[in-house]
């Protein structure tokens, strides 16, 4: 079966062609997965009885079924549990701003990369998921509040770069024109740094945003909690990040989760700011979720403000992450978590 949704246009043009159908044809299909956002072909009411028949034996529109979904009183922000064709189980956030509303998306169920604080990765990886199936977590949660979806982040379970080609794919045919016309600076894309991959994704020059998971100021606090860090060292990180912005101009995010007592002292802002020092970057500080496995507990507002401090007075344009929807288990593989343990 040919998996239909994870087609480019140029492709579905291709394979449309293949079958003695016009480009056309393949426009008018392309429309209907991804700006109608039907997931089947019979309601594809402007191609022919016949067509749709050949397209149903030849191909397959990949998608995932709602199975809880979950809304915040507090803000309105919603988490959705998916199930995979293969029953694996995943899921994905959305945000209402002002500017409109944000997606996160997953992209493996699961996840290999071991961060000691994140839920995710617990179980280590079930699989990666095709453009398709992420494509797919966008266009649910659009046909399901009838609301345009304006931003999406890579944020969810898994990383990104660890499924890089179908990741690729997916935000090229978001960001399409005939899609949903998604800005590349309306994407972003979280990595805990794998750094060959950011080269080459680099190499592509797309205007989306990175953001890469640091949380530590050295290889030493970084090694005990990504264990990431001990195949790319912190300068080798940070020399893809600066290779990013020489090939993008794009300005990169730092994410920084402050655990209590483990990276949140203030020589450790100290640390960071003298690190990241002349490099176009921003940071974003993140209060951690706790994780009862790993006693890791959030740090303190105060230290917070003072860690956000230290670095604004060093001239590290800093930012503190509001938390949203922390009343639905919003965060980080959590529900996920809660549900398969459940099933099990
Ligand atoms: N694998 C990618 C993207 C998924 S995680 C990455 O590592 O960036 C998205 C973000 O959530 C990452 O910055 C990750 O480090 C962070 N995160 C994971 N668990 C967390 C927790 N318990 N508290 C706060 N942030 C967490």
């Amino acid at each position: 079966m040919v998996d239909i949704l994870s087609m480019e246009l140029d492709e579905l043009q291709l394979f449309m062609k293949d079958i003695g159908e016009s480009a056309f044809r393949a426009k008018q299909v392309y429309d209907w997965l991804h700006r109608k956002l039907v997931t089947d072909f019979d309601e594809m009411t402007n191609l022919s009885k016949a067509l749709r028949e050949k397209l149903k034996e030849m191909s397959k529109i990949q998608s995932v079924e709602i199975v809880d979904k979950l809304v915040s009183k507090a803000d309105g922000t919603t988490k959705y549990l998916f199930v995979l064709d293969n029953d694996s189980i995943i899921e994905s956030v959305l945000m209402r701003y002002s500017f409109g509303n944000a997606v996160c998306v997953s992209t493996q169920a699961g996840c290999r990369m071991g961060c000691t604080f994140c839920a995710s990765t617990i179980n280590g990886v079930e699989c990666s998921l095709t453009a398709g199936e992420i494509l797919s977590q966008v266009y649910a949660i659009q046909r399901d509040t009838g609301e345009r979806v304006s931003n999406v982040v890579l944020m969810g379970s898994g990383e990104p770069l660890d499924n890089y080609d179908n990741v690729i794919r997916f935000i090229r045919i978001l960001n399409s024109k005939e899609g949903l016309d998604i800005g590349q600076r309306h994407i972003t894309l979280s990595t805990c740094g794998l750094t060959e991959k950011m080269k080459e994704l680099a190499l592509l020059k797309l205007q989306i945003t990175l953001a890469v998971s640091l949380h530590a100021p050295n290889d030493e606090i970084r090694n005990t909690i990504m264990p990431i860090s001990r195949k790319y060292d912190f300068e080798t990180l940070l020399d893809a990040c600066r290779f990013y912005t020489e090939k993008t101009n794009r300005r990169i995010t730092f994410e920084y989760s402050l655990i209590k007592g483990v990276n949140d002292s203030l020589s450790c802002a100290e640390e960071l700011a003298a690190r990241l020092k002349g490099m176009l970057c921003h940071v974003n500080l993140i209060p951690v979720n706790d994780v009862k496995e790993r006693n890791y507990v959030k740090s303190g507002v105060k230290t917070i403000e003072q860690f956000a401090s230290v670095l604004s007075s060093r001239g590290i344009e800093t930012t503190i992450r509001r938390e949203l929807g922390s009343d639905i288990n919003a965060a980080c593989g959590q529900l996920r978590k809660g549900y398969m343990e459940g099933r099990r």
